[in-house]
């Protein structure tokens, strides 16, 4: 018998992804009953996946998975991590964001980062963990797949960009695939 978990997202696409990750797993995820409305003013990724985890358990009243993710940047401190969603207005004007403050440095490197906090029906933490995906920004966009900093972020182990991959090459070394594969351990012993 398939088990439920609740999704802390709103994200339609989101939830597909980690549905297509975890196929074969016996595990369905579902997205989060209405009223999902979480405050997210944590200061690391963990705080955020926290509540979003404990939010989704309360409207929808079963476990529930959170992840909160983003793009941290050596030569910005780390920026914009948490604020990813929110560096500029919309997708295309974060990568011009990006690559604009980047535009004379030479230290490309960054990564994607992926908490996902694990709770039962009433909050309470069952798992934590994190997955990264380690890679460079580059000068300019490449590749249409994908979603957010994917055009500029090429990826190390592959060096292409994310949005170049297929959906199956992305899941296999992206911090969410990473850190879902870690969850899914954890619910299967
Ligand atoms: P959240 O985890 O849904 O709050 O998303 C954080 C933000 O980080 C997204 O809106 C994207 O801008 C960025 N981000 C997170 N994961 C990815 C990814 O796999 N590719 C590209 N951008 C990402």
């Amino acid at each position: 018998m398939k088990q439920t978990i609740v999704f802390a997202t709103g994200n339609a696409h989101k939830l597909q992804e980690i549905n297509e990750i975890s196929k074969g797993s016996g595990i369905e995820f579902v997205l989060p009953s209405a009223g999902f409305n979480p405050v997210e003013n944590g200061e690391t990724f963990e705080e955020n996946s926290l509540i979003k985890a404990r939010e989704a358990a309360r409207v929808s009243g079963i476990m529930s998975l959170a992840d909160d993710s983003g793009l941290c940047v050596d030569a910005l401190g780390g920026a914009p991590g948490i604020h990813s969603a929110r560096y500029a207005e919309t997708a295309q004007a974060r990568i011009d964001k990006l690559l604009n403050v980047l535009k004379n440095e030479k230290n490309r490197n960054a990564k994607f980062v992926c908490a996902m906090t694990l709770v039962d029906k009433d909050g309470h933490v069952l798992f934590q963990t994190r997955g990264e995906c380690h890679g460079e920004i580059a000068y300019k966009k490449s590749g249409t797949n994908g979603f957010g900093y994917d055009p500029v972020f090429l990826v190390e182990s592959a060096s292409r960009s994310m949005a170049e991959m297929s959906e199956e090459e992305k899941n296999e070394i992206s911090h969410r695939g990473r850190a879902l594969r870690k969850v899914l351990e954890f619910l299967n012993n």
